[in-house]
């Protein structure tokens, strides 16, 4: 079923980015997943079509007006519902790309991707009227804390990110499983990869990616995943969730670092 994505933004034409590009667009033209984007522009009432104004109290820039961003959301959750397909007798959850909560995970990809549908509200400027955001979002995403200049590069983010878990994107399903922080790595990172040739720049190939050893690759393999975890995101190895074959690694690891 194909996943329905609706953003509302000031810059529908950023999303030409993930529409135009890579695995992303491929999935879109297999219609995996379709892409409807609002303008809030649009569903503005007065001439001069304005989307914001200044802040109550006073300070620095402009806050994005409740109206037409109400307007918009009701218009993209009338398209996902008028495709009258049995999984939409939900309504879509409205997703609020924010700074202020907390940033997103594989975990959450993963949960995120089971929803048949999505609507993504893009800031911009301050942010947007608290009112609106009280009213009508389900769900506020980070995709870290640092600040973007609107929430469009943050919901591209999660788009691709969901887009590459739907099953026949990848041209290599393997890929997706064994990427870092997927369940079937136990959440850990990926190990290094190495193409040809066979020397370059002087280094060469680990010797046990050239033996043609199944068993003795995933073991290299195994090790090295364990090995940059423990190296680079200490935070990520659960000793309890460890098989004994993995701690046997991980002693070999410590022996070599003394
Ligand atoms: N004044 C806001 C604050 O400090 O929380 C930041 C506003 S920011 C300049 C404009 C918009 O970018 C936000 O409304 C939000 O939609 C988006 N944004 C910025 N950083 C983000 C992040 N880390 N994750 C998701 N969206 C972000």
């Amino acid at each position: 079923m194909t996943k329905q994505y609706d953003v509302i933004t000031l810059f529908p034409e950023m999303f030409d980015a993930i529409a135009d590009s890579g695995v992303t667009r491929r999935a879109l033209d297999e219609k995996v997943w379709a892409l409807t984007c609002w303008n809030p522009r649009d569903f503005a009432t007065d001439k001069y079509r304005t989307i914001d104004d200044r802040p109550f109290g006073g300070g620095p820039g402009m806050v994005m007006k409740a109206e037409p961003l109400n307007a918009a959301i009701d218009a993209a959750i009338q398209r996902q519902q008028d495709l009258q397909l049995a999984h939409f007798t939900n309504k879509p959850k409205v997703v609020h790309l924010t700074p202020q909560a907390r940033p997103i995970t594989d975990a959450g990809i993963r949960q995120l991707v089971e929803e048949p549908g999505l609507v993504f509200l893009c800031g911009r400027y301050e942010g947007i009227d608290e009112r609106l955001i009280e009213a009508r979002v389900d769900l506020e995403i980070s995709i870290g804390d640092y600040v973007l200049s609107g929430g469009e590069l943050a919901a591209m983010v999660l788009i691709d990110a969901m887009v590459r878990l739907l099953p026949g994107v990848l041209n290599t399903p393997e890929s997706a499983i064994e990427d870092s922080f997927s369940p079937a790595r136990d959440g850990y990172l990926d190990h290094p990869h190495y193409t040809r040739p066979e020397v370059w720049n002087g280094a060469t190939v680990p010797t046990e990616l050239m033996s043609g050893n199944h068993a003795g690759i995933a073991k290299w393999r195994r090790k090295l995943v364990l090995e940059r975890t423990l190296k680079r995101r200490p935070d990520l190895l659960d000793s309890a969730g460890l098989s004994k074959e993995d701690l046997k690694l991980l002693n070999e690891i410590h022996q070599k670092q003394k």
